[in-house]
C-alpha cells in the first residue's frame, strides 16, 4: 500500500517521495484537482510517509505509526473538515489547529492537519491561517486540498507547494467500480465513460 495505493498520479507523487527524501520538507502543500480523484487518500498517505520510520519515502503499513494512521488512531493526525450545515471552516477552527499546531508532536515525528476542501475556510479563517504559514511550526505540516485553488488566498497559495492531481483514466475508473461496487465490468465501464474521470462522479452516477 502506501503511495503505490494511488492512481494514476505519478506526477504528484514522485514529487511529494522526492520532497520526503529531502532534509526539509515544505510546512504546507495545496493538493488540487477535481474532486474524486485521490488528493484526499493522497494526503493520508503522505501523513503516513512523514512519521513512518522504517521507509523514507513512502508509509511501510507495518509500523506502529503507520497502522494507528490507518486506524484513525494517531494523536498527531487531525482531518480538518467543513462543517456540515454551514459548509465552512470557521476561524474558531482553524484556531483550534493554530494552537495544537505549536505544541510538539506528541509520539510521531511531525504534527499533520489535513484541511479538506480549503477553499471552504472563510475570509476570516484564511487570514488567520496564513498567521501561521507565515511563520510555521517546524514540528508541523499542512496538507490542504482542494478542487477551487483559485477561491484560496492568493498569500495562502504562495506558502503552499503546489501539487497538481489530475483525472484518473476511464480504465482505472472501471477497475475501481468493479472492484468497490461489484458491478459487471460492460456496466463499470459506461459509467466510468459518463464521470469524467472523478470516482465521486461515478459514485454519484450511480446512486
Ligand atoms: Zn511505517
Amino acid at each position: 500500500m502506501g503511495f503505490t495505493a494511488i492512481q494514476d498520479q505519478e506526477t504528484a507523487i514522485q514529487l511529494l517521495r522526492n520532497v520526503l527524501r529531502r532534509e526539509r520538507v515544505p510546512s504546507a502543500f495545496l493538493f488540487w484537482g477535481p474532486d474524486g480523484i485521490g488528493k484526499h487518500m493522497t494526503a493520508v498517505e503522505m501523513a503516513r510517509a512523514v512519521n513512518c520510520r522504517e521507509i523514507e519515502d513512502d508509509a511501510c503499513d507495518q509500523c506502529l505509526s503507520c497502522r494507528k494512521v490507518t486506524s484513525g488512531n494517531h494523536p498527531d493526525i487531525q482531518t480538518i473538515v467543513p462543517a456540515k450545515r454551514s459548509r465552512l471552516i470557521d476561524t474558531d477552527t482553524i484556531g483550534e489547529v493554530m494552537e495544537m499546531a505549536s505544541l510538539r508532536p506528541r509520539e510521531g515525528i511531525r504534527r499533520v492537519f489535513i484541511i479538506l476542501d480549503a477553499d471552504r475556510l472563510t475570509a476570516a479563517a484564511q487570514n488567520r491561517f496564513l498567521k501561521t504559514l507565515e511563520e510555521p511550526p517546524g514540528h508541523s505540516l499542512f496538507l490542504l486540498t482542494s478542487a477551487h485553488p483559485r477561491v484560496i488566498l492568493p498569500t495562502i497559495r504562495s506558502r503552499c507547494q503546489l501539487v497538481r492531481f489530475r483525472i484518473l483514466r476511464p480504465e482505472t475508473l472501471t477497475g475501481i467500480l468493479e472492484r468497490s461496487r461489484d458491478l459487471p465490468a460492460d456496466m463499470a465501464r459506461s459509467i466510468a465513460a459518463l464521470a469524467q474521470g472523478q470516482v465521486s462522479r461515478a459514485f454519484d452516477l450511480l446512486d
